[in-house]
């Protein structure tokens, strides 16, 4: 594995650089709460931009609109974006997962008019799969689709489904035959979420955000064209979009450990404790490196599985490594920040709540994409070949 980057990679970096430079909003993009419209046109604004500048879905075909780029200059991209601070993206699920999804299994209509919209920042997706009684085991779903006339008529309820309520469009698994075995019964459906029968109910969580919701479908009529890929053949659909979802998740977030680590180490050096400077405590300072060295073992194994993807071209079982390594090394991060700081860190008045955010909003990311357990499992079966122990 070589890590130094090429010629082409560099100046495919410097360009980048130099865009940022030049097209990044003026003004930080400020929400005032996950439902502040004006935060949210914002944001498609900033996607419409990366569009026009050529940086929107980078990964995707030229034929589709994106730049073919490989999996390092994906991950350049991605580096480069959190270390000049850009806003969040609206299009990551666009992007991330349904467009890879509609590129492999959408027929052309669905290619054609989709996958603009989702680079453009003029559709904003949501991923319709857990539901109450099925998280980790997706494939138990309930929601069904029942098929008459030209459409599918759809019941059920989803929940923990991210910017549900700012989505123009939910890529939604259903039941379509509730005979056949639980994995061979589902398909996959683009829902217009304006239609009606669908309601969207936001879920305050504990950092104070409303980043998921519910969502309930009553008698929803989705035109039968809006199925992708076959009948029944849901399951090889969700499970190329969960890989790429553990893969997508993780290279931003060494960056952003990197600074959080920072700023808490520069805040050490202006606070102090019992008349001492927190940074000149040796058990902090040895907190501090622990984290430090956490996070350059992580930065080595995302090269590692960035090597397996450049050779391989899809991501692997290998995601669940990297998954489970950045999840709970921010929530050792965040803990050591908050012993460190002590009780004052969990104020809002704080440093912003930026310490008590950081705090409650890591304890989902053990959660989210799957849980530690199933990577665990996954790792146990898939990657080291160990039998199943039920
Ligand atoms: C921030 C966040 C964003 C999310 N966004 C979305 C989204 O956009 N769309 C969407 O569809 N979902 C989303 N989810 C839901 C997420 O995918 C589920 O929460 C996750 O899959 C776990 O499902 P569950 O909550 O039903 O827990 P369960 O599956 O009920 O698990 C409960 C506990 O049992 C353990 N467990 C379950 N099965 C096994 C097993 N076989 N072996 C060992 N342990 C096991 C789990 O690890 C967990 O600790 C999001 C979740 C979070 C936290």
């Amino acid at each position: 594995m070589d890590l130094n980057l090429t010629e082409s990679e560099l100046q495919f970096r410097g360009e980048l650089r130099a865009w940022l430079k030049e097209s990044l909003p003026k003004e930080p993009i400020v929400s005032m709460g996950r439902s502040d419209a004006d935060y949210w046109n914002k944001l498609r604004d900033w996607q419409n931009s990366l569009y026009e500048g050529g940086w929107a879905g980078i990964t995707w075909p030229k034929e589709f609109g994106g730049r073919g780029t490989t999996p390092i200059e994906a991950a350049i991209f991605i580096e480069e974006m959190a270390a000049f601070d850009a806003p969040e993206r609206v299009g990551v699920i666009g992007e991330g997962l349904v467009g890879p999804t509609i590129m492999a299994e959408g027929n052309d209509e669905q290619k054609e008019y989709f996958l603009p919209k989702i680079l453009d920042g003029s559709h904003i997706w949501c991923q319709g799969f857990s539901e109450p009684n099925s998280g980790s085991d997706v494939a138990s779903l309930a929601t069904k689709a029942v098929r008459e006339g030209d459409d599918f008529v759809v019941n059920g309820q989803k929940i923990w489904t991210s910017f549900a309520a700012v989505s123009d469009w939910c890529l939604l698994l259903v039941r379509t035959d509730k005979d056949a075995p639980k994995h061979k019964g589902i398909s996959a459906l683009l829902v217009d979420m304006k239609s009606e029968g669908v309601s969207v109910r936001p879920l305050k969580q504990m950092s104070g955000d409303s980043a998921f919701n519910e969502m309930f479908f009553t008698n929803v009529k989705v035109p039968a064209k809006n199925l992708i890929g076959a009948l029944n053949d849901g399951w090889r659909i969700t499970i190329t979009m969960l890989m790429n979802e553990r893969t997508n998740l993780g290279p931003a977030t060494y960056i952003q450990f990197k600074k959080a680590l920072a700023e808490l180490i520069e805040t050490m050096k202006h606070k102090s404790s019992g008349g001492k400077r927190l940074i000149d405590d040796p058990i902090n300072r040895q907190k501090i490196a622990q984290i430090q060295m956490e996070l350059e073992i992580f930065k080595l194994t995302s090269n590692r599985a960035l090597s397996k993807i450049t050779n391989n071209a899809v991501p692997g079982p290998e995601g669940s490594i990297l998954k489970i390594f950045w999840s709970e090394l921010n929530q050792r991060l965040v803990q050591a920040a908050m012993e460190i700081l002590g009780d004052e860190a969990q104020l809002q008045e704080f440093e912003n709540g930026a310490w008590a955010y950081r705090y409650l909003r890591s304890r989902g990311n053990t959660v989210e994409a799957g849980t530690s357990e199933i990577q665990r499992n996954i790792v146990a079966m898939r990657v080291l070949g160990l039998p199943r122990s039920y």
